[in-house]
C-alpha cells in the first residue's frame, strides 16, 4: 500500500468510511465552507458517541497553515489508530469511556490543497483579497491580540477583521457552543516544540504548570518512540507574541492550548520522517486526551498554598492547603529539571495529610515539586497547584559560584564572515552548527574564574545554554552539539573564526546533546565527570576557562541549514539576562589542620585520684577505673568563620594486658565538673567518641584514632563558643574481668592530642533586611529595603512569586542580585498581587532567612 501523504480530498472520504464502519464511535460534521466550498469537516470521536457532548473533551486542529501538512496526516493516523485499537485496548477503551476527541485534521482546506498541488510553501488560506493578492494567515485572524495589517500580500496578514475568514468563524462557533471542551492542540510545523498559550504578559499562569508539565508528559511518550525530545516554551516576552491567534482564543475561554510544532520540516520525506513524526504522536496525542477529564469543572480543585515551610542541605518540609475532602488523596512529584514528565518516574509520594517532608536530598541542589489533588474512587485528578523550586542548601564545607561571561565575552563566529564576527559578540544570539549562508559556526564564551579560590576542589560543575530556537536546524536525527575547555594558550582572539577553529580541545565536556534532544525553551546541561572537574581545576590559576560549543561541520547534499540558535542573555534577540549561559561550580577547599595537645589528665578509681596519669580498667574488687582528659579549645579559629571538617582523638597506649576475655575501651565525650569517683560514675555523656577497642587491638598496635562523628564536631564547636575545655573519660566496657590497668601515654610527641581539620568559612548568613516595601514608580513595582551594614555582605537576592511567599532564593523569577537597595520588577504586572522576598547573602553563600512582602494590586 502506498504510504505517503493524503489529499483532502482522501482525508474526507477517510472519515466518511470510519463513520460507516464504527457508527457508535464517530461522528463527522460540516461545521463551515470555505471560500472555494469545500467543507471544513470535524469527527467528534467517543465511546458512545452519541452522548460525546457531554463529556470532557480534547479539541485538536491540523494544517491551519497550507504547507504545515504533518496536522493532516496525524489526525488521520490518530483516528485510524483509535478505531482499530479500542476493541483490544482497555487502556482506549477507558479514554473514550471518559473523554471525547473532536478533530478537525485541516482548519484550511482551500490553502492545504493550493500547497499540495501548486505552491508547495504556501501558508495562508485562499481568500481573494481582492487587490491582486490571496489569502489570509488563519492563526492571526483570531480576536485575541489582533493586530490590523494592510500588507495583504503579506505571509502573516490577519485579515480585515477578526473572525473575517470562514474557517477561523467556524472554529470559534463549534468552541463557544462546546465548553465541554478542556484541552485544545494544534498542530503546526516545524522545530519539535511545545508553544503553551500565552496572557501576554511576563507573570506565571496559573494554569502554567499544568500547560508545560501536559507537554513535559507527551514529551515522555514522544521520547519512547523515537528517542526524540520536544522543547516547551513559553518564555518569550510579549512584545515578541503573535497576535491573532488561535490558541489564544481558546486560552480564553478558559481551555489549556498548545500549540504543537512537528517536525524539522513543513513537508519532509514521508517515510523516512514523516511516518516517525506521526507514531511519535500518537501515544502523546493518546496520553493528553485521557487528560480531559481531568480538567472538567467537576475534578477535585487545585491544591492551594502548595510551598516549602523550611529545608535544609537534604530535606524539605513541603506543606499545602486543601478544603476538608475525604474522599481526595495528594499525588507528590519532584523532578531534578524544569519542564520534566509528572508519572510514575517522578512521583515520590501519595498521601492524605497537607504536609510532606523529602529526606536524602543532595546538597546545593535544585528540585522541583509538583501536586494533585486525586478523588479516591473516581481517580480523577485536579489540576496542578503552581510548581515550587527549591534550591538546598550547601554541605557545611561546601561553596558555589554561579558564573555568567561579560557580555563582549561571549559570541559566535562563523567562516563566512570574518568582517562580521567581531560585531556578533554581546549581541546576537549563538547560531551554532553549518549553513550555506555562514559556512561552519561556533559559539564561544570566557568564564572569569577569580570569585574561586586557586586551591579549590571541585565537587560539580554544570554548563547551562538555553536553547532559544531550532527552526534553523533543519535537518532530522543530524549533529550532535559538544561543548569543549580550550586551551587558552591556543588562542589570542575569541572573536577570530581561524583562531577559534584551530584552537587545541582540552577535553570536551558532559555528554554531546543530539540534535532531536535540544530543546528550545528547556535548558540544555553538560553535567561534568571526576575528570572534567580536574580539568576546569587546573584552569583556577588562568582565574578564567573558554569554551567552545560546535555543532554539525557539514551539510548533506541538497540541505541549506543545521543551526542551532542559543540564547545569549544580551542583545535584543533572546530573553533577558535569566537566559545568559551559564556555569554552575559547587567546590570546597583544602582544609588546615590542627593539633591541641592534653590540658589536664588524671586517673580516677574508688581509692585515689592520681593527676598526670592516664589509667584505666579494674581494680581488684571489680570496680572501675577511668582515665581523664581534656583539651583547651582557645587556639580554635572563630567557630562563626571556620567549619571543623573532621575531629579526631589520637592516643597510645603503653601498656598492654594479655587477658583471654574480650575487654574493650570506650572514649566518651563528657560534661564533668567536679573529679570525685561518685562524680565520674554518673557522668553526663554528650556521645562516644568513634568506636571501641579491644585488647586484642591494644596489643597488635599503640596508636589509636577516635573520630568525631557529625553531632560530636557539634558539640566541640559548642564547648568552644561557650569557653570551656572539651573533656573525654577512657574506660573499659566489661565488667567481667578484675585487677588489670591499661596505661595511656599522656606527654611528649606519642601524648594525647586532638587532631582538627577545618576550613575557613562563614557558618551562618547574614541578618535579614528590614523595611522592605513596594511602591509604584515609572508604572514599575519598586521595592526598596534598608541596607545591611556588614563587611561580608556580598549583595541582596530579590526573588518574585506570584502564588506565595517565597522561602528560598530560587522559588520563583529572580529580580536582582546586587548591593543597591533597591530593584524594579522590571518586566512584571503592577495590575496583579503577587509576593516578593528579599535575602541577603555572603560570599560562601549562606542566604539569610527571607524578608518578604506582599504585593496588593
Ligand atoms: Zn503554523
Amino acid at each position: 500500500m502506498k504510504q505517503q501523504y493524503k489529499s483532502y480530498q482522501e482525508g474526507c472520504a477517510f472519515l466518511e468510511e470510519c463513520v460507516q464502519k464504527h457508527p457508535d464511535l464517530i461522528t463527522v460534521e460540516n461545521i463551515g465552507t470555505t471560500w472555494e466550498d469545500r467543507p471544513i469537516l470535524l469527527a467528534t470521536i467517543s465511546l458512545h458517541v452519541a452522548y460525546a457532548n457531554l463529556k470532557p473533551a480534547l479539541l485538536y486542529t491540523g494544517t491551519a497553515h497550507a504547507r504545515e501538512w504533518i496536522g493532516h496526516e496525524l489526525a488521520i493516523n490518530f483516528i485510524d489508530y483509535l478505531l482499530n485499537n479500542y476493541e483490544n485496548n482497555p487502556e482506549i477503551i477507558e479514554t473514550l469511556t471518559y473523554n471525547t476527541l473532536y478533530i478537525v485534521p485541516c482548519l484550511n482546506p482551500d490553502g492545504f490543497e493550493y500547497s499540495r498541488k501548486h505552491f508547495s510553501f504556501w501558508r495562508k488560506n485562499r481568500r481573494n483579497n481582492g487587490d491582486g493578492t490571496f489569502g489570509v494567515d488563519l492563526n492571526r485572524n483570531f480576536s485575541v491580540g489582533y493586530r490590523k495589517s494592510t500588507n495583504t500580500a503579506g505571509n502573516t496578514y490577519g485579515g480585515p477583521h477578526p473572525f473575517s475568514e470562514p474557517e477561523t468563524l467556524a472554529i470559534k462557533k463549534f468552541v463557544d457552543s462546546h465548553n465541554n471542551i478542556t484541552i485544545a492542540l494544534d498542530y503546526h510545523s516545524q522545530g519539535n516544540v511545545f508553544f503553551p498559550a500565552h496572557k501576554f504578559n511576563h507573570e506565571s499562569e496559573v494554569e502554567g504548570t499544568d500547560m508545560n508539565t501536559l507537554c513535559a508528559n507527551m514529551n515522555y511518550h514522544i521520547n519512547k518512540v523515537s528517542g526524540r525530545k520536544y522543547g516547551i516554551n513559553r518564555g518569550k516576552p510579549p512584545t515578541k507574541l503573535i497576535s491573532g491567534s488561535g490558541r489564544e482564543y481558546y486560552y480564553e475561554q478558559g481551555i489549556l492550548a498548545i500549540v504543537v510544532e512537528v517536525g524539522t520540516r513543513n513537508i519532509p520525506d514521508y517515510i523516512q520522517n514523516m511516518s516517525e513524526s506521526v507514531r511519535e504522536n500518537i501515544p502523546a496525542l493518546r496520553y493528553a486526551l485521557s487528560e480531559a477529564t481531568n480538567y472538567k469543572k467537576t475534578a477535585p480543585k487545585r491544591v492551594e498554598n502548595f510551598h516549602i515551610e523550611s529545608f535544609t542541605s537534604n530535606s524539605c518540609s513541603i506543606v499545602w492547603n486543601y478544603k476538608e475532602n475525604t474522599n481526595v488523596y495528594f499525588e507528590i512529584y519532584r523532578n531534578l529539571n524544569n519542564k520534566m514528565a509528572c508519572n510514575h518516574n517522578s512521583l515520590i509520594a501519595t498521601t492524605c495529610n497537607k504536609n510532606f517532608i523529602d529526606e536524602n536530598l543532595e546538597s546545593g541542589t535544585m528540585y522541583f515539586y509538583y501536586i494533585r489533588a486525586v478523588h479516591k474512587l473516581s481517580k480523577t485528578k485536579s489540576p496542578f497547584a503552581p510548581k515550587v523550586k527549591l534550591k538546598t542548601l550547601l554541605g557545611e564545607a561546601e561553596f558555589s559560584r554561579s558564573i555568567f561571561p561579560h557580555a563582549s565575552d561571549v559570541g559566535y563566529v562563523a567562516e563566512k564572515s570574518p568582517e562580521a564576527n567581531h560585531g556578533h559578540f554581546g549581541v546576537q544570539s549563538l547560531k551554532v552548527g553549518v549553513s550555506q549562508g555562514r559556512g561552519i559556526s561556533y559559539g564561544i564564551m570566557t568564564f572569569d574564574l577569580s570569585s574561586i579560590p586557586t586551591n579549590a576542589i571541585i565537587l560539580d560543575a554544570k554548563v547551562s545554554l538555553y536553547p532559544l530556537n531550532r527552526v534553523s536546524a533543519k535537518i532530522e536525527k543530524y549533529g550532535e552539539w559538544s561543548l569543549s575547555i580550550i586551551d587558552q594558550d591556543s588562542i589570542s582572539n575569541i572573536r577570530d573564526f581561524e583562531q577559534v577553529h584551530n584552537a587545541r580541545h582540552i577535553k570536551t565536556i558532559g555528554t554531546s546533546i543530539p540534535s532531536e534532544k535540544l530543546t528550545q525553551g528547556i535548558w540544555s546541561h553538560w553535567d561534568c565527570n571526576n575528570f572534567e572537574k580536574k580539568i576546569i581545576q587546573s584552569q583556577l590559576k588562568k582565574q578564567k576557562m573558554t569554551l567552545k560549543l560546535e555543532g554539525p561541520t557539514t551539510l548533506p547534499v541538497g540541505r541549506d541549514s543545521q543551526i542551532m540558535v542559543f540564547d545569549l542573555g544580551y542583545g535584543n534577540g533572546g530573553g533577558g539576562l535569566h537566559y545568559r549561559p551559564a556555569i554552575d561550580i559547587k567546590y570546597t577547599i583544602p582544609s588546615e589542620d590542627i593539633s591541641i595537645s592534653l590540658q589536664n589528665s588524671m586517673t580516677i578509681s574508688p581509692e585515689d585520684i592520681i593527676p598526670d596519669k592516664m589509667a584505666c580498667g579494674f581494680n581488684k574488687n571489680d570496680e572501675k577505673i577511668y582515665a581523664y582528659m581534656s583539651f583547651d579549645l582557645s587556639k580554635l579559629p572563630d567557630p562563626n568563620e571556620s567549619i571543623i571538617t573532621d575531629a579526631w582523638i589520637e592516643i597510645s597506649n603503653t601498656s598492654t594486658v594479655k587477658k583471654t576475655v574480650d575487654i574493650r575501651y570506650n572514649v566518651e565525650f563528657v560534661d564533668l565538673e567536679e573529679f570525685s569517683y561518685q562524680d565520674i560514675r554518673e557522668r553526663e555523656r554528650i556521645e562516644f567518641i568513634g568506636y571501641e577497642v579491644s585488647s586484642a587491638e591494644l596489643g597488635k598496635k599503640k596508636k589509636h584514632h577516635f573520630i568525631f562523628d557529625h553531632y560530636s564536631k557539634q558539640a566541640l564547636e559548642e564547648k568552644q563558643i561557650n569557653g570551656e575545655e572539651a573533656k573525654f573519660v577512657i574506660h573499659p566496657t566489661s565488667v567481667l574481668c578484675r585487677d588489670h590497668l591499661i596505661n595511656w601515654s599522656h606527654k611528649g610527641k606519642k601524648g594525647a592530642k586532638l587532631m582538627i581539620n577545618y576550613i575557613k568559612r562563614r557558618k551562618n548568613p547574614l541578618p535579614s533586611v528590614v523595611n522592605l516595601k513596594t511602591k509604584i514608580e515609572n508604572k514599575l513595582i519598586k521595592l526598596t529595603w534598608d541596607r545591611v551594614e556588614d563587611d561580608d555582605l556580598v549583595g541582596y537576592y530579590v526573588v518574585r512569586n506570584r502564588w506565595h511567599t517565597p522561602r528560598n532564593p530560587f522559588d520563583g523569577v529572580k529580580l536582582y542580585a546586587g548591593l543597591d537597595n533597591y530593584t524594579f520588577d522590571n518586566f512584571g504586572s503592577t495590575k496583579m498581587d503577587k509576593y516578593f522576598a528579599v535575602f541577603t547573602y555572603d560570599n560562601v553563600p549562606n542566604f539569610s532567612m527571607p524578608t518578604t512582602v506582599e504585593y496588593k494590586k
